[in-house]
């Protein structure tokens, strides 16, 4: 008898609504607090930044102060291009580690742009065309957003310009020719486009930039023009919300595989994929229906979870972004160089350390030579090349298998493949080589960057 491997949905079986967990919090998030006034900002503040639809979403109020959010229809028919994705039982691996646990994965590796980031980039686009935005403005690290939004904004004939880090932009050009194929401008961050690019410039003309950096120079440049707004690819709660399709389809698949799983795991930079796979199946857990366990993955290079302060901090290192509480490792954090470029984040979207600061989810930090050899074993067992990313949850879904199979329990475990590895082939590279550090970030500078964070008297 033939097995089954793939779990797919028929377009018209595409759920149709999203999925906000804000309405079923029993109590609210923290609110976010104006870095200027200390006090919490309010939807105007954020006006010429972001679309109405979008800051509505971000709050959870009007149309949107309800547990599922109907999707645009113009939204789901744009889904329809990569979407539904398929769910996948890992036979081979499965057999491989000789564990009884059967292993799930949801493949967001097949969007145009390669992860799960067009989930949130299309709809983001789809609001601002909708309220007549003509430019949008962002930041990228190593480019995996950048060229969704690229991607997003030529679907909807907007203007695209990308603050690129100087460091990726000249050692990872190929993200870059990507998204000047999709119709975007890339520039090199700090650049002279804008006051602050051109300050740090004149301190150093090979300055090697930084996410915190891009960020300030995306946000300056659509502050400052009428036409322009600007994007954010994770960490706020409209984007979580976008992501949950992910969920959402999964929990269908499964149960077409007739199983519901004993254990959820996602990789945990900004949140975004990690909330994704994980608010659905946190909604039974939140009705006391299910005892999911919910597992974030995150590296020990930049252990926001397991290592942070719940406290408040800036979004952003140049700190001129709002405070929101989170779990942070204070956004003076410099983080080492480590292949997964999406997790190297200071902090962590407020949704999911709410989450874990009530117990309802875990987390767990990997190195990254064990998340570059889980990616070899994945590779070389399913076929698919993760992004280094992935790997991290590729690791604890690994080191859970073979714990059910020390105990002889059969587990389900699901976890997100939320990106291919297509260009991080260097990365491969030198770990076949040997070449790959281990970091361990030392919470005595945890505590430090904490310390000279400013104190919120909320
Ligand atoms: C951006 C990115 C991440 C990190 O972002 P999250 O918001 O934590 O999901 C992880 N994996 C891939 C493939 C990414 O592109």
């Amino acid at each position: 008898m033939s097995e089954q491997v793939k779990y797919l949905l028929q377009e018209n079986e595409m759920p149709t609504a999203w999925y906000n967990i804000l309405n079923d919090f029993e109590t609210p998030l923290p609110p976010v607090i104006h870095p200027g006034t200390g006090q919490p900002i309010g939807p105007q503040d954020l006006a010429p930044l972001f679309p109405m639809q979008l800051i509505m979403q971000e709050v959870g109020v009007g149309p949107y102060a309800t547990s599922f959010v109907d999707i645009p229809e113009e939204v789901w028919e744009a889904y329809k291009l990569w979407r539904p994705t398929p769910l996948i039982r890992a036979r081979r691996l499965e057999k491989a580690l000789d564990t009884p646990a059967h292993i799930f994965f949801k493949y967001e590796g097949v969007s145009p742009s390669g992860s799960h980031k067009p989930n949130t980039a299309v709809p983001q686009a789809y609001y601002n065309k909708q309220e007549g935005t003509k430019r949008i403005t962002t930041e990228t690290g190593a480019g995996q957003w950048g060229s969704a939004l690229s991607f997003a904004c030529q679907l909807y004939d907007i203007e695209c310009k990308v603050y690129m880090v100087a460091i990726s932009f000249r050692q990872k050009p190929y993200r870059r020719f990507l998204m000047e194929t999709y119709g975007s401008s890339v520039v090199s961050s700090p650049s002279m486009d804008t006051n602050t690019g051109r300050k740090f410039l004149a301190q150093d003309p090979d300055h090697t930039g930084s996410l915190g950096l891009a960020i300030s120079e995306a946000v300056e440049d659509a502050a400052g023009r009428e036409d322009t707004k600007y994007s954010l690819g994770s960490v706020l709660n409209h984007v979580l919300m976008h992501q949950t399709i992910i969920g959402e389809e999964a929990l269908k698949q499964m149960e077409m595989a007739g199983e519901y799983p004993d254990i959820v795991v996602g990789c945990a930079g900004g949140g975004s994929n990690f909330a994704g796979i994980a608010l659905p199946f946190i909604r039974a857990k939140m009705k006391g229906e299910k005892n999911t366990r919910i597992i974030a993955a995150e590296p020990t290079a930049a252990p926001s979870l397991t290592k942070g302060v719940y406290t408040y901090d800036f979004g952003d290192t140049g700190q001129i972004i709002p405070l929101v509480k989170m779990y942070t490792l204070g956004s003076s954090f410099i983080p080492a160089p480590i292949h997964a470029g999406g997790l190297r984040y200071h902090g962590m979207a407020p949704i999911v350390c709410k989450l874990y600061n009530e117990g309802l989810i875990e987390a767990v930090a990997v190195p990254q030579n064990a998340v570059f050899e889980s990616n070899v074993l994945f590779a070389r067992e399913e076929g698919i090349l993760p992004a280094p990313e992935p790997g991290h949850a590729i690791r604890v879904v690994i080191q859970e298998a073979l714990k059910a199979k020390e105990a002889g329990e059969k587990k389900t475990i699901l976890f997100n493949l939320c990106g291919h590895g297509h260009f991080d082939l260097a990365g491969y590279e030198q770990y076949l080589k040997g070449g790959l550090e281990d970091y361990e970030y030392p919470r005595e500078q945890v505590e430090m960057a904490i310390s000279m964070l400013p104190k919120v008297a909320i």
